[in-house]
């Protein structure tokens, strides 16, 4: 991109200690961005800046707020070809996923642009006479945003739109791997008309910068989307000093097949659920639960589909499937398949390091055979892995489907309209598709999860102004 991408402190463009390069994970040839690295120092004095500014922004007019959200709304819009692309060379995922993206992360900003109208609020009558009792909804003060590679527009989007929205300020940290992402959508925000400290930008390590965000108490509130583990010790440290805390973590989504579902539907579910964006997904359908009575002609279908998949450069037409994105996630993906052959998982395809025009991570899709016990089909992998389980029944397929930590989001594939309602009800899980893969979300409602997947209240949609916004109950007697 030329430059060396800068931090956004205080409404300046600020270089860092030292710098970094993000690359192409399609083509090692070609790196897509030098950027400023920030340290803890800069973590701190965007804290200060967030600080600062958050009375004058929590006190800005509701409409004030929405201009500033809808101006960034129809600037992604409009430009979601060209910041697609750089997506895509950053993180790896195919160029329309890319722009579908990015398309995505706009609507979201447009969304919240109209709730910032609408912040909730509710009015009761007193049991006592001549009393009035609201209850109304105020920003929390400062929001650090710590987010994850794998959706570097949409997900940094439904946090810090509806952290705007409501009024708060915000200190931005995205993942190491896509800093010249998080720049992009910085620099539509610093020209969005929003005051300086509103809205800070600070690329660097979690171990660095991140730290600083969790454990300064300046931040009021933190909102983390990541692994599990990083989630865990964002918890306990946030925790100590009693700041408010959202988690998104990890997820190892069922996808249920049963013997009366469209089996070619089935196929294209577990396709999508479990291989497009590179299986890099939190709602990925890497559990494929199979019917005994269809499993044999369902996994004949898949194996023949997910061979067909063409995986290449992720902004080369045809491409359906994009490099891992990093060599840390490919060296995952591959001791998986390691491990899996030491358990005795039955390999069924893929799983191999392919080679390219261009050098980069790519891997083909891999499919197992496993039973439950075994680690991969328990752990989160996070690459184009999935595992296929053998259900005696529905009921077997139900226990096997929720025999998980996680509870992100469960799927079923079925022409029951019973046994699907019975799975909407029973499955263990914040989601839950029917006839759908578990990844594909809208962007106007809620998204979260159960058990170890999430902590805090829901993302996205009306529901967000709970994490968002403090309530403050007030009696009034005239
Ligand atoms: P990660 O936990 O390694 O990093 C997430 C973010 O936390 C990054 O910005 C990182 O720099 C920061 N970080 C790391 N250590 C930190 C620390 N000690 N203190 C503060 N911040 C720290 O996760 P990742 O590899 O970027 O993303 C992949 C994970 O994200 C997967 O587990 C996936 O399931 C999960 N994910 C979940 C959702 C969801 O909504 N549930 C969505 C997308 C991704």
């Amino acid at each position: 991109m030329g430059e060396v991408l800068k931090n956004y402190i205080n409404g300046h463009w600020e270089m860092g200690v030292t710098t970094g390069t993000s690359e192409n994970p399609s083509d090692l040839a070609a790196p897509v961005a030098d950027y400023a690295r920030a340290d803890a120092r800069q973590a701190e004095a965007a804290l200060e800046a967030a600080s600062e500014a958050f009375a004058s922004w929590a006190g800005a007019t509701p409409q004030r707020r929405a201009d500033v959200l809808d101006f960034v709304g129809n600037e992604l819009l409009s430009r979601r070809d060209e910041l697609g692309s750089l997506l895509a060379r950053e993180e790896g995922k195919t160029l329309p996923e890319a722009v579908a993206e990015v398309a995505r992360a706009g609507h979201i900003f447009k969304f919240f642009a109209g709730e910032a109208l609408r912040t909730p609020g509710e009015k009761l009558a007193s049991v006592r006479p001549d009393i009035e009792v609201d209850i109304t909804r105020e920003p929390v003060g400062v929001v650090a945003v710590i987010a994850p590679w794998n959706f570097p527009f949409a997900i940094p989007a439904w946090k810090i739109a509806p952290a705007l929205a409501y009024g708060n300020t915000v200190v931005f940290k995205p993942a190491e791997l896509v800093p010249a992402c998080g720049w992009a959508l910085a620099e539509i925000l610093s020209r969005a008309g929003l005051p300086a400290g509103v809205f800070n930008l600070v690329n660097g390590s979690g171990r660095q910068v991140g730290r600083v965000l969790v454990e300064n108490r300046l931040a009021d509130a933190i909102t983390f989307t990541g692994s599990e583990t990083t989630g865990k010790q964002v918890l306990q440290q946030a925790a100590a000093r009693g700041a408010k805390v959202q988690l998104e973590m990890g997820g190892k989504n069922p996808l249920v097949v049963l013997a009366d579902a469209d089996l070619d539907r089935a196929v294209d579910c577990a396709l999508q659920g479990a291989f497009y964006s590179t299986g890099q997904r939190c709602t990925a359908s890497s559990r494929l639960i199979v019917d005994a009575k269809v499993h044999d002609t369902f996994l004949t279908r898949l194996r023949k589909r997910t061979r067909a998949l063409q995986v290449g450069h992720a902004e080369e037409r045809g491409t359906d499937i994009g490099p891992v994105a990093s060599r840390a996630q490919l060296d995952t993906n591959l001791s998986y398949i390691e491990v899996a052959r030491t358990e005795g998982a039955e390999h069924i395809c893929g799983g191999e390091v392919l080679e390219r025009p261009t050098r980069g991570h790519f891997m083909s899709p891999a499919l197992f055979l496993a039973t439950p016990e075994q680690r991969i089909a328990r752990e989160e992998i996070f690459g184009p892995i999935a595992v296929v389980l053998r259900a005696d029944d529905y009921e077997h397929a139900l226990a096997l489907a929720n025999d998980t930590p996680y509870g992100l989001c469960a799927g079923i594939c079925t022409t029951s309209l019973k046994r699907a309602m019975h799975f909407r009800r029973n499955a263990q899980a914040g989601m839950v598709m029917t006839n759908l893969p578990t990844a594909g979300v809208d962007y106007h409602v809620p998204f979260g999860g159960r058990k170890a997947s999430s902590f805090g209240p829901r993302e996205q949609g009306r529901q967000a102004a709970e994490f968002f916004t403090t309530m403050k109950t007030a009696y009034t007697c005239a």
